[in-house]
């Protein structure tokens, strides 16, 4: 059988099965409803909608088979009594062509009155050759039909920018290309930010689809993402579940902290606009074009002039007018005339919160013309000020050197203001974890012994041993100097991660004593009175505070007992863990774990 004649067959039998995929909410954690997507028979080689839908296009038969599509989608869907809205695919092809006959939307919607509400048309982009305003239009009478509109893939191809502008859609899908390792990849982090911040001009909501991973899954969360779909949440099933995944639920439930360092510096936290602000002289919508010079001639400083109407920011007069009014009938000819004449009545305005890594994005979308006229800033969309982009550079580059200034820069590892702020972040999400405050023993004389470069090494293996043993997506690894570590696990397995770390230092240092050739396992060393000494190589210790939620409310407050219970497993000799089990209800002890 050829594969127009498998086609024809599937379109007479109407053998075509959906499949249907969860759609999270990723803010809240439930499930909103799904995706239907189609497969061919399973033994066939339409099996998979690629397949299936090349032979139709080739074959001449893309509309029957995609009316079908929706027809077999939805009537499962009704069938089975799901819950939640309905995504459906349509290619723009068969939009245009009539694959959705007023027929075929009658039937289905006569089967369920409230069907209109719950059903969002996905729409590919369309190819170059077809006509957009054609698209446009169509996808403009299904929504005054009362339906929903989502774009699919945005970011495949080339035209959905376009089309997303033209339609204003209900939806927006992200492809899984910008979400496959969004937390690892700063340019995807960015691109998916400038992406939200379009979709909350027009109105959008953003799915992100292909999650596959849960480290995906929290940064999408974190940058306030609403929707998303993929295998972490849920396959496309025959019978759906009618929950999220146990990983994804787990992950929402536990509502883990991304401990990913560079994140927190793209997403919103750090410094704000607010500290670009400067006061200038204003104008107002009816101020005379010679007035708003003089004001300029007055102030030599002043780059831009702010115009407002009442407290809002309507436009932004550049320096520019001076030279313009230097020409004498421009003068005469304008002098009386509102300053609004000359404004750039589209100038960027943005809210004093915003954070300075955002607003830099927004400038440089802007794009050089612009780039002189700095922005405005408001606070609850009141004029607040002015500010440069001059101020602006200054201001990125502090943070960017801050940053590098906050890294222990043997290790490389976040320093103490990082540890603090992680903290604090875990505090504020009322989060269960467990501090580890991590020390080298006897690592002075070690460092006497064989000096600084041997006790560099040291440092940085410990820093390895520790980073190897944590679950990089919600363990946070921090240096807070010398031989002190901190390790804020959210892990619940960190007993187990510890024990681990704990024999992995041992080995790397029985290791080091083989290639000294110091099998004894001892070396010789004076202590602080001089004495000589025999010492033991470096092991660690680790102290153990378990955070419950309403524990503590400072970072310091844990810090302090932090101190307290390395203090006590520095008491044990060799390799050990002391748990503080204050905390615990019912424990009035703390215990120790000797490695
Ligand atoms: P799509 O609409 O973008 O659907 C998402 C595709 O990504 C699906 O592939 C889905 O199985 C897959 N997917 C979901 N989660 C993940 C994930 O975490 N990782 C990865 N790598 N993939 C994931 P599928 O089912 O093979 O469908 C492929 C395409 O075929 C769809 O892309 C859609 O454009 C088209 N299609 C499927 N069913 C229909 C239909 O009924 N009508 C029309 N017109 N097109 C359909
Ligand atoms: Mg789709
Ligand atoms: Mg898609």
């Amino acid at each position: 059988m050829t594969k127009r004649e498998m086609l024809t067959s599937i379109l007479d039998k109407r053998d075509l099965h959906p499949l249907f995929q969860p759609v999270m909410d990723l803010q809240h954690g439930h499930l909103i409803g799904y995706e239907g997507l189609v497969r061919g028979p399973s033994d066939s080689e339409l099996h998979l909608p690629q397949a299936l839908f090349r032979t139709a296009e080739r074959a001449n038969m893309l509309v029957p088979l995609e009316s079908l599509c929706i027809d077999v989608v939805v009537t499962e869907f009704l069938r089975m009594e799901s819950p939640g809205k309905l995504f459906v695919n349509i290619s723009p092809f068969a939009l245009l062509a009539g694959a959705l006959t007023d027929n075929l939307l009658k039937k289905l919607l006569d089967k369920k009155a409230d069907l209109r509400d719950r059903l969002i048309f996905e729409i590919t982009e369309s190819s170059p050759k077809m006509n957009n305003a054609a698209v446009v239009s169509g996808l403009i009478t299904l929504r005054e039909q009362g339906f929903k509109i989502a774009l699919d893939d945005l970011g495949e191809g080339f035209s959905s920018l376009r089309l997303w502008s033209d339609v204003r859609p209900d939806f927006v899908k992200l492809d899984k290309h910008f979400v496959a390792g969004i937390d690892k990849s700063p340019l995807k982090l960015q691109f998916v930010r400038s992406i939200k911040q379009i979709a909350e001009k027009s109105r959008a909501i953003i799915i992100a689809e292909g999650i596959e991973h849960r480290a995906e899954l929290m940064v999408l969360r974190e940058m306030g993402i609403c929707l998303g779909q993929g295998y972490f949440i849920g396959y496309p099933l025959k019978r759906p579940e009618t929950s999220v995944s146990g990983a994804a639920q787990k992950c929402f439930d536990a509502n883990l902290v991304s401990a990913n360092p560079w994140t927190k510096v793209v997403l919103q936290r750090g410094r704000r606009a607010h500290l670009l602000l400067t006061e200038v002289p204003t104008v107002t919508v009816t101020t005379t074009s010679e007035a708003a010079l003089q004001i300029l001639l007055a102030n030599p400083e002043q780059t831009v002039l702010p115009v407002l109407e009442g407290e809002i920011p309507v436009g932004l007069l550049s320096r520019t007018l001076v030279d313009k009014f230097s020409h004498g009938y421009i003068r005469d000819l304008y002098s009386r005339k509102p300053c609004t004449v000359f404004m750039d009545s589209n100038p960027l305005i943005v809210d004093m919160e915003m954070s300075i890594v955002e607003l830099s994005q927004l400038v440089l979308m802007q794009g050089q013309k612009r780039f002189a006229d700095g922005f405005i800033l408001v606070r609850d969309k009141i004029y607040a000020g002015v500010g440069s982009n001059f101020a602006l550079m200054q201001e990125m580059t502090k943070q960017q050197i801050q940053e590098a200034r906050y890294a222990n820069p043997l290790t490389l590892l976040p320093g103490n203001v990082p540890i603090n702020e992680q903290i604090e972040l875990l505090l504020e999400n009322e989060q269960t974890f467990w501090v580890c405050y991590v020390d080298l023993d006897s690592f002075k004389p070690f460092n006497d012994v064989f000096g600084y470069r041997r006790g560099d090494e040291l440092i940085k293996l410990t820093a390895e041993v520790l980073l190897r043993h944590v679950d990089s997506d919600i363990d946070f690894v921090g240096h807070i100097g010398g031989d002190d570590f901190f390790v804020l696990f959210q892990s619940e397995n960190w007993e187990s991660r510890c024990m681990e770390i704990l024999a992995a230092f041992d080995r790397a240092m029985s290791d080091f004593a083989l290639q000294e050739e110091l099998g004894v396992g001892y070396y010789c060393a004076e202590d602080r009175r001089g004495n000589r000494m025999e010492y033991g190589f470096p092991t660690l210790s680790i102290g153990i505070v378990p955070v419950t939620r309403n524990q503590f409310q400072e970072v310091h407050e844990i810090a302090i007992v932090a101190a307290e219970v390395k203090k006590e497993a520095k008491k044990t000799q060799g390799s050990s863990l002391y748990v503080d089990r204050r905390s615990y209800a019912g424990a009035a002890t703390s215990a120790l774990v000797a490695a």
